[in-house]
C-alpha cells in the first residue's frame, strides 16, 4: 500500500496518569496492532482532562508525559504513528468553537454520559459549558483528521454517532465546491477481554483495584495474593470454579494453554490452592509485562526524548489539521484568501 492510501484511525486517552492493564487491553495493545494497517493518529487529551479538573490543573502535564511513556513502552512507534498532545494542536479549538455554532443544545443534554458523570463524579462543579460541550470537542478532534475510523469498545459506540451527527449538520450547511467537508467516520469495534481489578469489580482508577503498566514485579505479587477470587473457595479443600474467578479471568488473557488445564483441573478438584494458582498468574504478567517495562525505562531515564516524540508528533499532526480547516474556512466563507467585497447574496442578508 502506498503511502496516502490507508485508511485513517484517530483515538485518544485523557491523562490521568499512569496507565494499567484495563486500559492496555481494552484500547492501547489494539492501536499497537492497527498502526499495520491504518494511517494512526493517537493523542493525549489533555484539554478533555481540564473538562472535569479546571479548577486543579496542576497534575494534566506530568499525567500526560506518563501517559505517552506508556504509549511509547506498549509499542506506539512514532515511525508509523503520529502521537501527539491536543493542546498543541490549536486547530481543534477552532473546529470546536465552529462545530458549537452548529450543535444543538438537545443533541448535548441527551448524550448519556453526560447526565451520568454528572450525577457520579462528586466534589466538582460539573454544570459548566465546557462539560456539556466535550462531546463537540471530541467531535472535532475526530474530524479534523477527517478520520475513516474510531477504535472504541461496544458502550462507547454512541459517541462516534455524534460525531457523525456533526459531520452530517455541518456537510448540511456547507459544502466546498459541492462536496462535504467530513467523511462520517465508523466506529471501530475493539474485541474487549474483561480485565478484573484486584476486587473483581471492572479494573478502574475510580476503584483503585489496578496494577499498572510500570508496575514493580514485587507489587504485581503483592497485588494478586490479596485478589479476591471464587468465594466458594473457603478453605483449602473447597473446590472451586476458575470461571466465576477474576483470578481465573487474569489466566485466560495471561496464561498458556498448558497453565489453564492446570488451573481449571486443580481448581475444580481442589487440587491446587490459591495461592499457587495466584503465583502462576503473577509469572505470566509479570513476563507479559517485562518487554513494556523494559521500553518505558528507557523512556523514564529520559522523559526528554518521549516530550520530544510528542512535540514532532504534534508539528505533524498540526500540518493535518490545517489542511482540514482550509476547507472547512472556504466552505463557510471564512478562508484567509483577501476577497474585494460584494453585495450579499440575494437571501444571504442577515438583517443587520
Ligand atoms: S484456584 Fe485459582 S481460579 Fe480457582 S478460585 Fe483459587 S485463584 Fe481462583
Amino acid at each position: 500500500m502506498t503511502p496516502g492510501t490507508k485508511k485513517r484511525v484517530l483515538s485518544g486517552m485523557r491523562p490521568t496518569g499512569k496507565l494499567h492493564l484495563g486500559n492496555y487491553l481494552g484500547a492501547l495493545a489494539n492501536w499497537v496492532k492497527l498502526q499495520d494497517q491504518y494511517e494512526c493518529f493517537f493523542f493525549i487529551a489533555d484539554w478533555h482532562a481540564l473538562t472535569t479538573d479546571y479548577a486543579s490543573p496542576g497534575r494534566v502535564k506530568s499525567n500526560s508525559i506518563e501517559v505517552v511513556l506508556d504509549y511509547l513502552a506498549a509499542g506506539l512507534d512514532p515511525e508509523r504513528s503520529t502521537i501527539f498532545i491536543q493542546s498543541h494542536v490549536p486547530q481543534h479549538a477552532e473546529l470546536h468553537l465552529l462545530f458549537s455554532l452548529v450543535t444543538p443544545l438537545g443533541w448535548l443534554e441527551r448524550v448519556p454520559t453526560y447526565k451520568e458523570q454528572r450525577e457520579n463524579i462528586k466534589g466538582k462543579d460539573l454544570g459548566t459549558y465546557g462539560f456539556l460541550g466535550y462531546p463537540v470537542l471530541q467531535s472535532a478532534d475526530i474530524l479534523i483528521y477527517q478520520a475513516d475510523f474510531v477504535p472504541v469498545g461496544e458502550d462507547q459506540v454512541a459517541h462516534v454517532e455524534i460525531t457523525r451527527e456533526i459531520a452530517r449538520r455541518f456537510n448540511g450547511f456547507y459544502q466546498l465546491q459541492g462536496r462535504d467537508v467530513f467523511p462520517e467516520p465508523q466506529p471501530l469495534l475493539t474485541p474487549a477481554a474483561k480485565v478484573p481489578g484486584t476486587d473483581g469489580r471492572k479494573m478502574s482508577k475510580t476503584y483503585g483495584n489496578t496494577i499498572l503498566l510500570s508496575e514493580p514485579e514485587p507489587s504485581i505479587r503483592a497485588k494478586l495474593k490479596t485478589m479476591v477470587t471464587d468465594p466458594a473457595r473457603v478453605r483449602r479443600t473447597d473446590p472451586g470454579n476458575p470461571d466465576v474467578c477474576p483470578v481465573g479471568d487474569l489466566h485466560k488473557i495471561f496464561s498458556d494453554k498448558q497453565t489453564m488445564a492446570k488451573v481449571n483441573a486443580g481448581c475444580r478438584s481442589a487440587g491446587i490452592g490459591c495461592i499457587e494458582c495466584k503465583g502462576w498468574a503473577a509469572d505470566n504478567i509479570v513476563n507479559h509485562l517485562a518487554p513494556i517495562q523494559e521500553r518505558r525505562r528507557k523512556y523514564e531515564n529520559d522523559p526528554r526524548l518521549a516530550w520530544d516524540i510528542l512535540e514532532a508528533g504534534s508539528q505533524k499532526a498540526m500540518r493535518a489539521a490545517e489542511n482540514t480547516m482550509q476547507q472547512v474556512r472556504a466552505a463557510m466563507k471564512m478562508s484567509r484568501e483577501f476577497e474585494p467585497p460584494t453585495l450579499a447574496a440575494a437571501g444571504e442578508e442577515d438583517g443587520e
